[in-house]
């Protein structure tokens, strides 16, 4: 999606401070931080909000959880963080880009 900063973010025309990255998911420190730990996990995959998640793309989803542990544990927190999406504008949705909020004040 041409006018989506986290597609930009993923394909690297906009600058994240990234930590940590393979071939489905990317994750990076939020700009505008509500906790010490405020991580933003973001499949490589356009999708618009949960409520688009289907079978075609949820292997992304999917692989999301699989890293979330580590992401938190290389951040310094292992038992004591949220794992929050927000779904849909009314919900407080910003960005239309999947992601996943880590927010731990550890
Ligand atoms: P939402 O409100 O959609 O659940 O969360 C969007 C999050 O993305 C917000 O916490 C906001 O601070 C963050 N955000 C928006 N634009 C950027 C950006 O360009 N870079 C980074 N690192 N975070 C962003
Ligand atoms: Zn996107």
């Amino acid at each position: 999606m041409s006018d989506c900063i986290f597609c930009k973010i993923i394909d690297g025309s906009i600058p994240s401070n990234k930590v940590y990255e393979d071939d489905k998911v990317v994750a990076f420190h939020d700009i505008n931080p509500l906790a010490k730990v405020h991580i933003l996990v973001v499949p490589k995959c356009h999708i618009e909000s949960a409520d688009h998640i289907d079978a075609g793309n949820s292997d992304f989803v999917k692989h999301v959880f699989e890293v979330i542990p580590g992401i938190a544990k290389d951040a310094g927190v292992t038992d004591n963080y949220q794992v929050v999406n927000n779904c849909g504008e009314k919900a407080g949705q910003t960005v239309k880009h999947l992601h996943f909020h880590i927010l731990s004040n550890k």
